[in-house]
């Protein structure tokens, strides 16, 4: 993807801040403060490869505002990692905290690279690299990161012991997402697709569809897109189709969900396996109940919005719709059940894993499902209130959710 069109996520981004700004009464200064992050580092991490040469790569860390309290979010490994993007990730980060009522700001981190072409070495140096390029921003009480796109827990904890040797104590809390021996949550790898789960029962609601045997349609069989087909299949409900990067299956029927994930290798690859039935762009615009865009930005734009024949979209991944395709949709009375809160079910169950890393006492996964639960519902109805009641699109009324705790909190803070 070129940078023009990703410029564009952050773009997009502030023109909703600024709306959502608005409409809650507040006046320039604040949208000025709150659509560009106060703090963004970029650093070059020099690695040793397998061959004995040196490759320098480019990290980013974005800190998009503090005044709640420290920053967190993901760190994604990508080729086509860019800073702006990074910045929208940072803001949609204050966004998802400020829905899910955590006591977080909004960060985010990225590296140019190619885990899929790196040895489990490189990877190693690499994660480490980054952490000591950006250890005077982040620790426990100032930005915490996690996993994201192509970032896993043993990524974490390579991760969480550099930061612990720099530190020279044991720092759990400094990153979530940790394989659990290392003061890792139980159910924190699912909270993805579990709180994707919860808006998809939410939405089938609302709209009268019964889950058993709804059509569900996924894009991506990552963290949250593989997660989430085996929930939907348990359910009861027809997965028909999912995909990856190289394609897409698809079966009217419904697909056999356990026997994908099986095959699946660890960066989500499946179809390869298989004589692909369909291509991503296509799979888009199936007849189906749920459609989860559960990959990367900008799949659904104006160029097919008015292709999509789903009668909800539930946003697993960050920023899969575009400004113009959420009002195409919007006027075509398909309820859309926006990225900052169909996917805030990772960041809560981070929140968990660091209160859990604080107190020292960890919980049961029924306890983290549970109050996932509460979280995500209470979440999803806030903001659907707000679009009832205000009459704006979905999307409008996440922002508005989302960015009223920030807001509120720097006022008080007398930052503006
Ligand atoms: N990377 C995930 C997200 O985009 C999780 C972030 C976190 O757990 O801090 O929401």
């Amino acid at each position: 993807m070129v940078d023009n069109e990703k410029s564009d996520v952050l773009h997009a981004t502030q023109l909703v801040i600024e709306q959502a700004l608005e409409r809650l009464g507040y006046g320039k200064d604040m949208i000025e403060l709150l659509k560009e992050p106060l703090r963004m580092l970029t650093v070059r991490i020099p690695v040793r490869m397998d061959d004995g040469s040196t490759m320098v790569f480019t990290g980013f860390r974005s800190q998009h505002n503090d005044a709640v309290g420290p920053t967190k979010g993901g760190v994604r490994f990508h080729p086509a990692v860019t800073e702006r993007e990074v910045k929208a990730l940072s803001i949609w980060m204050s966004l998802k905290c400020g829905i899910a009522d955590l006591p977080y700001g909004g960060g985010k981190g990225g590296v140019i690279c190619d885990p899929r072409n790196m040895s489990f070495g490189e990877l190693e140096r690499l994660s480490r690299g980054y952490v000591r390029a950006v250890s005077q921003i982040v620790g426990p009480t100032k930005d915490i990161p996690a996993p994201d796109v192509m970032t896993n827990s043993q990524i974490m904890a390579w991760m969480m012991d550099e930061y612990s040797r720099i530190r020279e104590f044991d720092s759990p809390g400094f990153i979530t997402g940790k394989p659990i021996v290392l003061g890792g949550s139980k159910g924190r790898e699912t909270a993805t697709a579990r709180g994707v789960v919860i808006m998809i029962q939410e939405a089938l609601r609302l709209r009268n569809f019964p889950i058993k045997d709804a059509r569900i349609v996924i894009q991506g069989f990552g963290n949250a897109g593989s997660y989430l087909a085996k929930f939907m299949h348990e359910a009861g409900c027809r997965v028909i189709a999912i995909s990856d990067v190289h394609g897409a299956l698809y079966n009217k029927d419904g697909l056999d969900i356990p026997y994908l994930l099986d095959r699946r290798d660890s960066f989500g690859n499946v179809t390869n396996l298989f004589s692909s039935s369909m291509t991503n762009k296509e799979l888009l615009e199936l007849e189906c109940e749920v459609l989860v865009p559960a990959a990367i930005e900008n799949q659904i734009t104006e160029h097919n919005a008015h292709a999509i024949k789903a009668s909800i979209i539930v946003e697993a991944a960050n920023g899969p719709t575009t400004l113009e395709a959420t009002r195409m949709l919007t006027d075509r009375g398909i309820l859309l059940i926006p990225d900052v809160l169909a996917s805030a079910g990772g960041v809560i169950v981070s929140y968990f894993e660091w209160v859990q890393n604080n107190g020292g006492y960890y919980w049961t996964e029924q306890e983290v499902d549970d109050k996932l639960q509460l979280m995500m519902i209470r979440g999803f109805q806030n903001v659907y209130e707000i679009h009832r009641t205000r009459k704006v699109d979905m999307r409008l009324a996440a922002y508005m959710a989302g960015v009223r705790k920030v807001a509120e909190a720097v006022r008080f803070r007398g930052w503006v």
